[in-house]
């Protein structure tokens, strides 16, 4: 202890000013790293007491067992003031992480978004459960059509005037994106005897594209054929339809129309979904809303799907599902429907 003190007194003095210092060190160790440096500094091998217990040897062999007491009591007691800070810390340290961690069990609970049909597929499915409840049968075609079924067969020979209207998408000469679900009412008949009571509910396309047209849209034909079926018949059904589906009060009409597999053929319309038949910008001042189109199924096409004409009559009718949702949910751009931005679907 070359600059230790030289006398008993000085000891003692030294090691309660020691003490002081070091309780004062542990006191404001703030957390574990922290109290780790200040042990280190204290009681480490090249810590302050331990330079103390080294010096001992220079002491007079008299003094020695004395301050070799005295600095182990100061030892023991660093130590102890140590071990007591060192676990107030660790009660802190968890207290502090239990509060930060700690779980509301009072907070309401976080509901997983519920999703929906889309409104196409409401539509179509408000379409299929009225037929299906007037006893129709739901009846599926293939998407790639020949040209005999998507036209031939349906009255439309090649170079017909009729072929104008509708742009057709040509796979090869004589294969198409069908243009219309009118296609199935033929592979109906060929595979079933009458009475046939179909709809068939299908995508179509056709080269045309704006706020109220998409290249690809869905339809939904109808068709009965049986003896006896007349025109009043098509006319009580989709009345009967257009009421379950936009409302009792709706007022329907007939108005005479031209497709090439139909004679007569009519289109049918509803009064406006939104102004009630006053007029307004969605019925551009009519009042009336266009919704489907029907007719009485042309002799040519029974004969040519191999049904006697003089025996069997029918009726069909074909309409967008697109139109019938824009309609019913007042959505005035096609577009939405196909877009799949869910701020728009979850409206619905
Ligand atoms: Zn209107």
């Amino acid at each position: 202890m070359e600059n230790g003190p030289s006398s008993w007194n000085e000891l003692q003095e030294r090691v309660t000013q020691l003490t002081q210092e070091c309780q004062r060190e542990i006191e404001q160790a703030a957390n574990g790293a922290a109290l780790q440096e200040v042990k280190v500094r204290w009681l480490g091998r090249k810590g302050v007491v331990t330079q103390l217990l080294r010096g001992l040897g220079d002491l007079p062999a008299t003094e020695r067992p004395r301050a070799g007491q005295v600095l182990n009591q100061l030892r023991q007691q660093l130590e102890a003031s140590f071990a007591q800070r060192e676990s107030s810390i660790i009660a802190q340290e968890k207290a502090e992480r239990l509060e930060r961690e700690r779980l509301d069990l009072t907070l309401p609970g976080r509901r997983a978004p519920l999703g929906h049909l889309h409104p196409l597929t409401q539509a179509l499915g408000e379409i299929k459960a009225f037929f299906i409840g007037m006893g129709y049968q739901v009846v599926e075609g293939p998407e790639v059509e020949t040209d005999y079924y998507n036209f031939q067969a349906l009255n439309v020979p090649k170079d017909h005037p009729a072929r104008d209207m509708q742009a057709t998408f040509y796979l090869a000469p004589d294969l198409v994106l069908r243009t219309q679900t009118s296609p199935v009412q033929v592979r109906t008949m060929e595979r079933q005897k009458p009475p046939i009571r179909i709809i068939a509910p299908g995508k179509v396309y056709r080269n045309d594209a704006d706020i109220t047209h998409s290249p690809m849209f869905h339809q939904v034909e109808g068709l009965v054929v049986d003896e006896g079926i007349r025109f009043s018949d098509l006319k009580g059904t989709l009345i009967a339809f257009a009421k379950a589906l936009f409302g009792q009060d709706r007022r329907v009409r007939f108005r005479p129309s031209y497709f090439p597999f139909t004679e007569p053929s009519a289109e049918m319309d509803i009064s406006c979904t939104v102004c009630g038949g006053k007029g307004c910008r969605v019925c551009k001042g009519e009042g009336w809303l266009e919704i489907l189109g029907s007719g009485m199924v042309h002799p040519q096409v029974l004969e040519m799907a191999g049904y006697d004409p003089e025996r069997l009559t029918g009726w069909a009718f074909g309409m967008g599902v697109e139109r019938v949702a824009m309609l019913r949910y007042g959505i005035e751009d096609i577009r939405l429907l196909f877009e799949n931005d869910r701020r728009f679907l979850a409206e619905f």
